[in-house]
């Protein structure tokens, strides 16, 4: 793979480098080549190996001329591939500097960020890398097109996603919930306490927060699911997943449960916010293209 780096010199976000880097390669192939990528770009070598207390590194000179990214090699090989993208991220960008000789230490929190405080330089360059590798591993144009064509929002979806696209079912689920043009959640939990929450922009608001337990009224709490079992979609009041915050009418939720190994468990939930004053208008919408929910 033949990239020039020149091209990549005036891009001032993780989606312009990412849109210079797609503009040389335009048949990229997917699953995307990461560490090809990586080496066509100045990254000397790519070491895996055992990491104590971080998920991976670089060591790269001030100027960025060309650097070494370090792998965990006890993460499995989808989560590899996110933290190559991830460190890559930090390579690229000039202003991504880190806080020590050593050079970037990133652990499995650093790359699951995706907000930071005003002022946190630090933690803002981890969300910038975090959506580095992102664009880059979900490229848009084959994202967006494989996207466009789904109108129901189903787990079913994400699981062949991330085995098109190599990657870990949590980060497609996250790229999934983002670019659906249905507004969804996806919740990540274990042995019954939330974990992570991915949201849709427009999806309004999940109250339980990390590490409080699923919701007892939910059907992740309640159902019993088996390793890569997906249940189909449960009915539960929106007041279980959005609390008080949503106000005094709850909509409907749907939930689907994908069950994985260790306890752990894939929800995504989506809502039903008509109100019943547009009951006749819903009705006439329901002839008119397909439902959402099964
Ligand atoms: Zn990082």
């Amino acid at each position: 793979m033949n990239l020039d780096r020149m091209e990549l010199a005036d891009c001032g976000t993780p989606e312009a480098l990412v849109a210079a880097i797609l503009k040389q390669v335009p048949d990229m192939p997917i699953p995307v080549p990461i560490k090809d990528v990586a080496m066509a770009l100045g990254i000397v070598e790519i070491k895996e190996m055992e990491l104590t207390g971080f998920e991976g590194g670089l060591i790269a000179f001030a100027d960025k001329s060309e650097g070494t990214i370090l792998v965990n090699d006890r993460s499995n090989p989808q989560r590899r591939r996110f933290t190559v993208g991830h460190e890559l991220g930090h390579f690229l960008n000039p202003w991504h500097l880190p806080k020590t000789s050593e050079g970037f230490r990133c652990t499995t929190g650093d790359m699951r960020a995706s907000k930071a405080k005003p002022g946190d330089r630090a933690a803002q360059m981890e969300v910038e890398a975090n959506r580095f590798a992102a664009e880059l591993l979900f490229p848009k144009p084959w994202f967006d097109k494989e996207m466009a064509k789904l109108a129901v929002v189903d787990v079913e979806h994400i699981l062949a996603l991330a085995t098109r696209y190599d990657m870990s079912k949590e980060a497609t689920a996250r790229r999934y919930v983002d670019k659906h043009r249905e507004a969804c959640a996806a919740v990540v939990s274990q042995n019954g306490k939330v974990l992570r929450i991915y949201r849709h922009s427009s999806f309004p608001f999940v109250e339980p927060e990390r590490d409080s337990p699923v919701p007892s009224g939910s059907a992740t709490a309640r159902m019993t699911v088996s390793e890569n079992e997906v249940t189909g979609w449960n009915e539960v009041d929106g007041g279980v997943w959005l609390g008080s915050q949503h106000g005094r009418r709850s909509p409907k939720a749907f939930e689907q449960v994908l069950g994985q190994q260790n306890g752990f468990r894939l929800t995504l939930i989506t809502l039903d916010d008509d109100d019943p004053a547009d009951d006749e208008e819903d009705v006439e919408r329901a002839w008119s293209r397909p439902t959402f929910h099964r």
